[in-house]
């Protein structure tokens, strides 16, 4: 029922719209014009003010024909940089970038895919449940539209996020993560005619560094020291140094640990240098998501495949998504891939027959949605 060619064209459509984090002004009027053609409500929340941003979340809430529990569809309308002035090129099934932005796919092939499902269950008059669409904004900038989302506009408790790549898969668990920013501060002095006046702040982070576990910490858990900078001129004892980090991992309680353990690293080593001190900042960019693989969601995904031809399996991703907030916030969501390829860099592509099975597998999901209780 998916008519690939509509699909292709919407995308298409979509993704010559500019639509960078907090610019996706344009777009969501788009959206929202096509949404509401098709005989959704569509409200804008107030996520858009909270981030200085142009818009807010769209949220489009479409009447079921029976009485079942709403089901989400969530998708974001930003894109990173450079992502503006896309220049599709179409070979065959493939749809790519011309090489100087990134394609967008990410996630407008989700956009796309949700449009296009939308608009079948109203031509083809598909028993279908509440559904509510949800387009965030700032994903690509720490997930602020889902984390600002007024969940008070939406019905539905359960449903499918749409932003990862292969089709075939349901992403159902993702870790969290924390950002680390450390200042290190030392004492500035002549480094030939007086060093022992100074403290090295590169010595400080250098040490703490040193002794810090990074890398694969166990299965779960992940740590990177990714940026420094520091110091100022050869003939000068550094007197700060700036680093930022990263720890990652499936298990809360693991993630605090590693937290903690790379800003004692920190700390000790400004203990052992008199005159040194260290700030550390940490933000929590997002928190762990893991969802059964026997919950109704994963279950409704799975007879969905199989109804198509097709098979779904649970899988986890090693980055966070909308998903890993809106578990948090007490929905059930898994991530299902869309064909977006080589995300966020400037060879990225998709095929328009891998977005055609996503969306046959999300139209199998709504028409099953429509009798659960
Ligand atoms: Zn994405």
């Amino acid at each position: 029922m998916i008519d690939a060619a509509r699909l292709q064209s919407l995308f298409l459509e979509l993704v010559r719209i500019d639509s960078h984090s907090r610019r996706e002004g344009r777009i969501a009027a788009r959206l929202a014009r096509e949404l509401g053609d098709l005989g959704a409500d569509v409200v804008f929340d107030g996520a858009g003010t909270k981030v200085a941003g142009e818009t807010g979340n769209l949220i489009a809430r479409v009447p079921g024909t029976t009485t079942a529990p709403a089901l989400l569809l969530c998708a974001h309308m930003d894109t990173v940089a450079p992502g503006e002035g896309v220049k599709p090129l179409i070979e065959d099934d493939v749809i790519r970038t011309d090489g100087t932005t990134v394609l967008g796919g990410d996630d407008k092939s989700g956009v796309a895919i949700i449009c296009e499902c939308v608009r079948i269950c109203r031509e083809r008059s598909v028993r279908h449940p509440p559904i509510d669409v949800v387009l965030t904004i700032c994903e690509e900038v720490g997930l602020l539209g889902a984390k600002h989302l007024d969940l008070s506009l939406v019905r539905a408790r359960r449903g499918l996020v749409f932003d990862s790549d292969a089709v075939g898969f349901a992403f159902t668990r993702a870790p969290g993560a924390n950002h680390l920013e450390v200042v290190v501060h030392g004492r500035a002095a002549h480094a030939g005619m007086a060093p022992e006046r100074g403290v090295s702040a590169i010595r400080v982070a250098a040490e703490a560094i040193a002794r810090m576990r990074l890398g694969r910490i166990d299965p779960e858990t992940t740590a990177n020291i990714g940026r420094i900078e520091g110091g100022r001129a050869n003939n000068i004892v550094p007197d700060e140094v700036h680093v930022r980090g990263e720890a990652r991992s499936h298990d809360l309680a693991r993630l605090a640990e590693q937290t903690d353990h790379m800003r004692a690293c920190f700390e000790e080593a400004a203990a052992r240098h008199p005159g040194a001190r260290v700030e550390v900042q940490v933000e929590s960019a997002y928190e762990p998501m893991a969802v059964p693989e026997d919950s109704a969601i994963m279950r409704l995904v799975v007879a969905a495949a199989a109804r198509t031809g097709r098979t779904i399996t649970a899988a986890g991703m090693g980055g966070g998504c909308d998903a890993n907030v809106l578990n948090r916030r007490g929905l059930e969501v898994v991530n299902l891939g869309t064909g977006m390829r080589d995300i966020h860099t400037t060879s990225e592509w998709l095929k328009v027959s891998d977005m055609v099975a996503a969306a046959e597998v999300t139209l199998a999901a709504i028409e099953l949605a429509a009798d659960l209780t």
